[in-house]
């Protein structure tokens, strides 16, 4: 199963152009969080109805690496569909 690290998803994000600075502090100081060295691929929960103000876990998702910043703690998020489509295709 393929992984990420956290120098190839800066790569990726280089290759697509993204803008290196923070957009909330204007530092580039990012990391990646990772486990065990490969980076961490969280799931952005999706849903178009809300009951009783609630959310379902495990429904829909968007399987995401994150960036963090470490100056001021901003979190980025970015699509693993889009920046590393073959890490969705090795499943
Ligand atoms: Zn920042």
């Amino acid at each position: 199963m393929a992984k990420l690290t956290q120098k190839q998803v800066f790569e990726k994000l280089q290759a697509k152009g993204a803008r290196a600075v923070c957009e909330v502090c204007g530092q580039n100081k990012w990391t990646v969080p990772d486990l065990d060295g490969a980076a961490g691929i969280v799931a952005l929960s999706m849903q178009t109805t809300v009951s009783s103000g609630s959310v379902i876990l495990g429904g829909e998702s968007i399987p995401a690496v994150m960036n963090v910043c470490t100056n001021c703690g901003n979190v980025r998020f970015h699509a693993v569909g889009i920046i590393a489509p073959e890490v969705m295709r090795d499943v």
